[in-house]
C-alpha cells in the first residue's frame, strides 16, 4: 500500500469537505470513522492483498480415496476413522450414504467400501456359494442336460 490508512482517511474526508458535504466541525468525527472503516478493511485483507470472500466456500482439497483403502482397513474420508467396512449406519452419521459418499470422493460406483482383504473374502464366498446356480434358469438348464444324458443311456441299453 503506497498510502497509509491515515492519509487515505484524511483524503477521503477532505474530499467530503471540498464537496461541501461536511462542515469542518464534523471533520474530526468523520476522519475517525473513515479511519476505523479503513482499518477494518485492512484487517480483512489477506497477506496477498486480496480481501477474502467469506461467502465463497473454499473447495476441500481433493482426497485420494485409494489411499483410504488398505489391506486391513478402510478409512472414512469424512472423519478419518478406520474400519473393516464402512457401514451405511456410519455414513449416515455424516449425512451420507454409499452412493453420495462415492460421488463426493470421486469413487467408482462399484467400489466396495471395505478393507481390501474383506472385499476379497466376500468375493471368494460369493464364488463358492455360486448363487446363480440357484436361479430357475440355471436349474432348468441342468435338468434338461441330465434328461438328455438319461435318454442317451436308455438308447444305449436297448441296443445292447
Ligand atoms: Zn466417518
Amino acid at each position: 500500500m503506497s498510502q497509509t490508512l491515515l492519509e487515505m482517511a484524511k483524503d477521503l474526508v477532505l474530499a467530503q469537505i471540498e464537496a461541501h458535504r461536511l462542515s469542518p466541525e464534523e471533520m474530526h468525527q468523520a476522519l475517525q470513522q473513515t479511519y476505523t472503516t479503513l482499518m477494518t478493511l485492512h484487517a480483512q485483507e489477506g497477506a496477498d492483498g486480496s480481501v477474502p470472500v467469506t461467502t465463497l466456500e473454499t473447495p476441500p482439497k481433493p482426497v485420494d480415496w485409494r489411499k483410504s483403502l488398505t489391506k486391513h482397513t478402510v478409512m472414512c474420508l469424512e472423519c478419518r476413522q478406520s474400519f473393516k467396512q464402512l457401514s451405511v449406519r456410519h455414513l449416515r452419521e455424516h449425512g451420507l450414504d454409499g452412493r453420495s459418499y462415492r460421488v463426493k470422493y470421486g469413487m467408482p460406483r462399484t467400489q466396495p467400501l471395505s478393507a481390501k482383504e474383506t472385499t476379497l473374502k466376500r468375493k471368494e464366498i460369493v464364488q463358492r456359494a455360486r448363487p446363480w446356480e440357484k436361479t430357475p434358469t440355471f436349474l432348468k438348464a441342468q435338468e434338461t442336460a441330465q434328461k438328455a444324458v438319461g435318454q442317451r443311456k436308455r438308447t444305449a441299453r436297448k441296443k445292447a
